[in-house]
């Protein structure tokens, strides 16, 4: 007989960031999709509230970009980028300098945003190297960041539920504070970012002669809770790092292509990078693609003759794909017609609006945003923020409660990760933080 399909998921699988004991106990087929919602295999509907893991733009089988898949597909899917290009690659490159902040100049292609974070790790060390410098080898990155999966990404990261295992393989950086306002002692945005920003200094007045770079978030930190940077914070990490001679490199895999309502989050504080690593919204949610961008300053330092040993080897098979440059360009051209970016700053706003009625719930401790970007954090107890105990696992129970009421996320812990779509109608959006509230509710009712 015939397995049925959740059998065979169960029998041959092994899903990401996965426990498979979770999944055997409530599995999910996704069969299609349409618009921002997605239907699984017995035909239930759920809104995509977190864009299929913080990628999707304009929505599941947007004409405009189907139609660019098929059209390249006409042509050509795949040839490599080594030692050469192809016609897509070599247009978008040429769009995306033209809305990525002026400094940079290049783009090298990859597939995830953790190997545009890797890339730019080793462009930083080596351009150190190639100029003459190679005590500069080590890296500075931030308490609770996140930027992918791979071992270098999980080097410069620090979630401890994810990267601990890991110790022994990674190399080591230095760790900097991060405003964590709603956690903080004071509570006081400004006074949160200044403690933080002496503690860097700190650390680069002790270290900046072995530092190559320092790697961030830009503006939000994603996977460690939706946490919000207060204003200021950025522009000066940038200046410090200015000051002790130190790359920038500004993770923007999961903040770019318009999600916090500007193209790129770190335009909010006029942040110009020296490495800039971006992916997810790219190709509108479609296909792997991934960018680490280089100011000329540093693409000079690579550039010689080939005995002297600069060249940058690295590269992966399927870099600069056409069907995803194809797919990227059409994107970046609906975001133009579809003026998304100007768009996202308007929803923002209702956004703003809706999520602040969640406030009201009693173990609703804080609700953070920037763009369609958005994180609420679940207490135990509200007045004394007294975290939920791990093992009852309260984000979970929520986003199954959500997933039986209709709407997909990925808790973070017990933060309620919201990342809808960017095309989200308002109506859309009423009915996903109203599915949120409901579940937030029953499960947070319950007697644990
Ligand atoms: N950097 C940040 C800030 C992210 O949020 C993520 C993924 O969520 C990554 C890097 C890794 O990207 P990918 O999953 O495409 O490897």
């Amino acid at each position: 007989m015939r397995q049925s399909i959740i059998e065979k998921s169960k029998k041959y699988l092994w899903l990401p960031f996965t426990q498979m004991k979770d999944y055997d106990e409530n599995p999910l087929i996704i069969k299609s999709g349409n618009g921002i919602k997605l239907k699984d295999i017995n035909g239930k509907e759920y809104y995509d509230g977190f864009s299929s893991v913080w990628l999707n733009v304009h929505g599941h089988r947007k004409k405009e970009l189907d139609e660019a898949i098929k059209k390249q597909l006409e042509k050509i899917a795949h040839s490599t980028l080594l030692g050469m290009t192809n016609v897509p690659a070599t247009e978008l490159a040429e769009m995306l300098i033209n809305i990525t902040p002026d400094k940079l100049t290049r783009v090298f292609y990859s597939d995830s945003g953790a190997e545009a974070m890797e890339i730019a790790l080793k462009m930083a060390f080596q351009y150190w190297k190639n100029r003459g410098k190679p005590e500069k080898q080590k890296f500075i990155s931030m308490k609770n960041g996140y930027h992918g999966d791979t071992i270098g990404a999980v080097s410069v990261g620090s979630i401890e539920l994810f990267h601990h295992v890991y110790g022994p393989l990674m190399f080591e950086s230095f760790k900097a504070p991060i405003p964590y306002i709603y956690r903080s002692e004071s509570g006081d945005p400004e006074q949160c970012r200044d403690e933080c920003l002496e503690a860097l200094e700190q650390l680069l007045t002790e270290h900046h002669g072995e530092i190559a770079a320092l790697t961030i978030e830009s503006m939000v930190q994603g996977a460690s809770g939706m946490i919000v940077m207060p204003d200021g914070f950025l522009s000066g990490v940038r200046q410090l790092c200015t000051k002790y001679d130190v790359l920038m490199i500004v993770d923007e895999v999961a903040t770019g292509f318009g999600r916090t309502g500007k193209m790129f989050a770190c335009e909010h504080e006029n942040v110009q990078p020296d490495l800039m690593a971006a992916g997810k919204g790219i190709t509108g949610g479609y296909l792997p693609i991934a960018v680490t961008f280089a100011t000329e300053a540093i693409y000079e330092a690579f550039y010689d003759d080939y005995e002297k040993g600069k060249t940058f080897y690295h590269g992966h098979s399927y870099t600069g794909n056409q069907l995803g440059c194809a797919v990227a360009i059409e994107n970046l051209r609906l975001f133009e017609a579809e003026r998304i970016v100007e768009q996202v700053a308007e929803k923002s706003k209702t956004a703003e609006l809706l999520l602040h009625d969640l406030k009201s719930l009693p173990h609703v401790g804080d609700v953070r945003q920037l763009g369609l970007m958005a994180g609420i954090e679940l207490v135990q107890t509200k007045e004394t923020k007294q975290p939920y105990p791990p093992e009852q696992r309260v984000g979970y129970q929520v986003s199954l409660k959500m997933r039986e009421l209709g709407m997909l996320t990925r808790p973070l812990g017990d933060v309620v990760a919201f990342l809808p779509p960017l095309a989200s109608t308002t109506e859309e959006l009423k009915a996903m933080v109203s599915i949120m509230k409901e579940a937030i509710r029953e499960v947070t009712s319950r007697e644990f």
